[in-house]
């Protein structure tokens, strides 16, 4: 039976195992998908050791840029974001990197029924899931793209970066000028129960969308403050990470799996 992981640390709670197993399941494949708990000073070691004779692995907190580093070959959308969420072995014995996680963000973005072609969107934070969704997004041609950042220097750094890719400036928190019509939070802020500083006006009552990558069974702070804004919509990162998973999945073994029934069996489980 083919081999496949996900290398966190911790990694306990990952929903990877549940995703993967389920994707197997529908479409028939015959393969293993295991949490692996690699030690902090040695990702590269444990990734080896899984890979004489592992197929391929996802690679979380705090390993991406590790696995970008490991990788023999990178896509080049892994080789833009600086960061590998998945590996997979090729034929050669060679270790491809790809980063999946902005293509997951765009097409849970997609699946809610947003087209994002001359949309103002403005993306909360400069982080590793950023840099790996600013691309993606770009390609998409939005009218504007506006990074808004607690560390003022890396949204300048992510512009320097990227903004050859499209309309892409950095502001700061106090002097964002709404309304947008899609806002994502990529920070971490919701993890500790926080919001970044957001002026009032970022979004017109009545419209726009607003999508937190975290996720949990309650609605986080940052869905939350946009429902007070009026939002329209809001939805949290559960669907992107099925759609991130779905992405590896198809890079694995050729079979694009479908997410919505997976989804709806997480969020049940939450
Ligand atoms: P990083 O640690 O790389 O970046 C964290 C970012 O959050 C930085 O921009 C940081 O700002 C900002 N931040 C942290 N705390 C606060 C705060 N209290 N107020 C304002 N800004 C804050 O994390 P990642 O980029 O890897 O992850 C970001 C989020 O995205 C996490 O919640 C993660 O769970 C989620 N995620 C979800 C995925 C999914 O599939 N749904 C996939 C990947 C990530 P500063 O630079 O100033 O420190």
């Amino acid at each position: 039976m083919d081999r496949y992981a996900v290398f966190g640390n911790p990694i306990g709670h990952s929903k990877s195992p549940q995703i993967h197993r389920l994707f197997a399941q529908q479409t028939g494949q015959a393969l293993s998908y295991e949490p692996l708990l690699a030690p902090l000073e040695d990702f590269a070691g444990a990734a080896r050791a899984f890979f004489a004779d592992g197929k391929g692995a996802n690679v979380t907190v705090p390993f991406k840029e590790d696995a970008f580093r490991l990788a023999d070959e990178l896509t080049p959308r892994a080789r833009r974001a600086g960061a590998v969420n998945t590996l997979m072995k090729l034929e050669d014995g060679a270790l491809l990197g790809d980063n999946t996680d902005g293509a997951g963000l765009v097409r849970d973005l997609q699946q809610a029924g947003l087209k994002l072609a001359g949309l103002r969107i403005l993306l909360l934070g400069a982080g590793g899931a950023v840099r790996g969704v600013l691309e993606p997004l770009l390609a998409e041609r939005p009218a504007a793209l506006v990074i808004a950042n607690r560390s003022e220097d890396k949204a300048e750094q992510l512009v320097g970066e990227f903004g050859e890719l499209g309309p892409l400036s950095a502001c700061a928190f106090a002097a964002l000028q709404g309304p947008f019509d899609l806002i994502v939070n990529g920070t971490s802020a919701s993890l500790a129960g926080e919001l970044p500083p957001l002026p009032a006006g970022l979004i017109q009552p009545g419209r726009g969308f607003c999508y937190d990558m975290m996720y949990g069974r309650e609605a986080t702070p940052f869905c939350h403050w946009a429902q007070q804004q009026g939002t329209a919509r809001t939805r949290d990162g559960l669907g992107m990470l099925v759609e991130q998973a779905a992405e590896s999945f198809q890079l694995w073994r050729g079979v694009r799996p479908d997410t919505a029934s997976v989804l709806a069996e997480l969020r049940r489980a939450l």
